[in-house]
């Protein structure tokens, strides 16, 4: 294993001193170490029942009050969420000049907590809910006090957490109370694509544009088994740009990739930034300019 870190890191490094503008792509397999459990495994299948789908939950009362209630439990594991290595490690990135965009299909927001700028949450933020008529905006925490208070027999119940703030609680949900909004009566929804949804145009093309100013993508911690993110992986292959891959397991993507390592996140990525700020170190202490820094950095690393 140690060998295996070492050499993918060793790669990963000369990958981005080769293309130090790297748009990013994440998913689920970065935010696993922070105790937020994924949907899928290895092999890129669905490891637990899907989602709830977004026409499901805008049409059914019954489907909110299952929602809601089990998020009630679930989201405690959301909240409480701390950065991992790997969000740790590519905030680390960012601050050398490494990343031109970081796109995340995670809700979480644990890469802006870990000290990342460049994100675009491409799905959404499970921390905000909107009103789905007027637009109100509210803090969950905030709606799932008033849940709380609405439904104490609820909110004492205890479950297995399950991903993006849900939990494996069953029961008869006929009796829990949704809170609405509280502007104009209508539906609260977590500001998050669900499945059967779509990603808003101007985050997509924000995304986009970021793409065409970058020179390779690397995608860590996801299957890109959602075409909302796949989509950009054809777009790079499409423009030449070369396509790497850091992940437990296979990707949609995998006959697009220019570069694939199925290692451990953390360790991989820990190891690599290591490697590249001590390339840096090294050039500082010859005295070279930021600049030439990353062309020295580049040829010296295939000696490393
Ligand atoms: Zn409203």
């Amino acid at each position: 294993m140690q060998k295996r870190v070492a050499q993918a890191g060793s790669e990963l490094a000369r990958f981005i001193e080769q293309h130090p503008r790297l748009w990013v792509i994440t998913g689920a397999g970065v935010s696993t170490d922070s105790g937020i459990p994924d949907y899928r495994d290895e092999a890129g299948q669905w490891k637990r029942p899907p989602p709830v789908q977004h026409g499901d939950f805008m049409a059914s009362p019954s489907v909110r009050q299952r929602y809601w209630a089990r998020a009630l439990v679930g989201f405690q594991a959301l909240r409480e969420a701390k950065p991992g290595g790997a969000h740790k490690a590519l905030a680390a990135l960012e601050a050398m000049g490494y990343i031109e965009r970081l796109v995340t299909q995670n809700v979480d927001r644990l890469h802006q907590r870990a000290g990342s700028r460049r994100v675009i949450d491409l799905h959404g933020r499970a921390d905000l809910v909107k009103c789905m008529r007027c637009g109100y905006q509210m803090m969950r925490h905030a709606m799932h006090s008033e849940m709380a208070r609405m439904n104490p027999a609820f909110a004492a119940l205890d479950a297995t957490h399950a991903p993006d703030g849900d939990a494996d609680l069953e029961t008869d949900f006929s009796t829990f109370r949704v809170f609405d909004c509280p502007r104009c009566h209508g539906i609260l929804k977590p500001d998050v694509v669900y499945y059967g949804d779509v990603v808003p145009v101007e985050r997509r093309l924000a995304a986009e544009a970021g793409l065409k100013s970058a020179q390779a993508v690397l995608a860590v911690g996801t299957s890109l088994m959602v075409f909302s993110g796949y989509r950009f992986c054809r777009e790079a292959h499409a423009m030449g740009l070369p396509i790497a891959s850091l992940s437990l397991g296979v990707t949609r993507a995998d006959a697009l990739l220019t570069h694939q390592w199925q290692a451990p996140l953390t360790p991989v990525l820990t190891y690599a930034v290591e490697q590249l700020a001590s390339h840096q170190r090294a050039l500082d202490t010859q005295g070279l300019s930021a600049s030439q820094n990353r062309q020295g950095a580049s040829r010296s690393s295939g000696s490393a």
